[in-house]
């Protein structure tokens, strides 16, 4: 066994892996939008400000953790397409998160969707996770033509990263959904989904994408912006990037 471990430790030095190890696993916390670009806006709430808000609690609940934590923008300013995940390679972060709030496409379904997704970076035929995409996507493309996009997606699709993202988004989201189910009885499990994000394409690291939920909903708008509701799903996400960590470690010790 210490042979095997002695060999595991110099594989992952060579390798450069980093450690599990709660205390040193980097997280960098991207919240969605800002400055000239608001995100949804619905019922005279901006996305933007919403996800800063979150993105802060997620920080906070991390750094109780033990995580070393740091967010894309503190305020309220419009970052380009790379500044965002360029952040996640300078502070060499083991995980990248990204969060955004959701608004259904059509005013005659806003009361019908609710509900919290998490997705990771894949090309998907699903026409909702395409919408969705496209609309977060919006901001951060202008200026690129569709070769350079197709480029940058196909650049990232088969990397080793891939696999890991869906494990992340798997526990976040179920580590979301017992927090917050446990106070707020009805909110709605969107799933795990693929997605097309661009915000996700440069990172180096397993990353996921949250829709904390639906701000065309007035139920769902009005919880979001109450801090217990905030906290439970900065609580869940934390809790979900430790159960990550842990597993992951599990896979190494076996
Ligand atoms: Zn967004």
């Amino acid at each position: 066994m210490r042979t095997v471990l002695l060999f595991l430790s110099i594989l992952f030095t060579l390798t450069g892996c980093v450690s599990p190890d709660r205390s040193k696993a980097v997280v960098v916390i991207d919240a969605g939008h800002g400055g000239h670009d608001s995100g949804a806006i619905s019922g005279e709430k901006l996305e933007k400000n919403l996800v800063l808000s979150i993105a802060k609690k997620v920080r906070k609940a991390l750094r109780r953790n033990g995580h070393p934590v740091y967010l894309t923008r503190s305020g309220d300013s419009f970052l380009k397409l790379g500044q965002r995940t360029r952040i996640a390679d300078r502070k060499e972060a083991m995980i990248f998160l990204s969060i955004h709030a959701n608004a259904s496409p059509n005013p005659k379904k806003n009361e019908l969707l609710s509900g919290v997704e998490t997705y990771y970076l894949q090309k998907s035929r699903d026409a909702r996770s395409q919408r969705i995409a496209e609309r977060e996507n919006a901001a951060v493309l202008m200026g690129t033509d569709e070769l350079s996009k197709d480029v940058i997606i196909d650049s990232v699709l088969n990397g080793p990263k891939i696999v890991e993202s869906h494990k992340l988004a798997i526990d976040i989201q179920r580590e979301m959904l017992k927090r917050m189910k446990g106070e707020y009885h009805d909110v709605k499990d969107g799933g795990v989904r693929p997605g097309p994000f661009y915000v996700l394409v440069g990172a180096s690291r397993p990353s996921i994408l949250v829709e904390v939920g639906y701000l065309s909903n007035t139920k769902e708008r009005q919880r979001l912006f109450e801090s217990d509701y905030q906290n439970a799903i900065a609580k869940g996400i934390a809790s979900g990037i430790g159960r990550y960590l842990d597993n992951r470690k599990k896979e190494i010790d076996i």
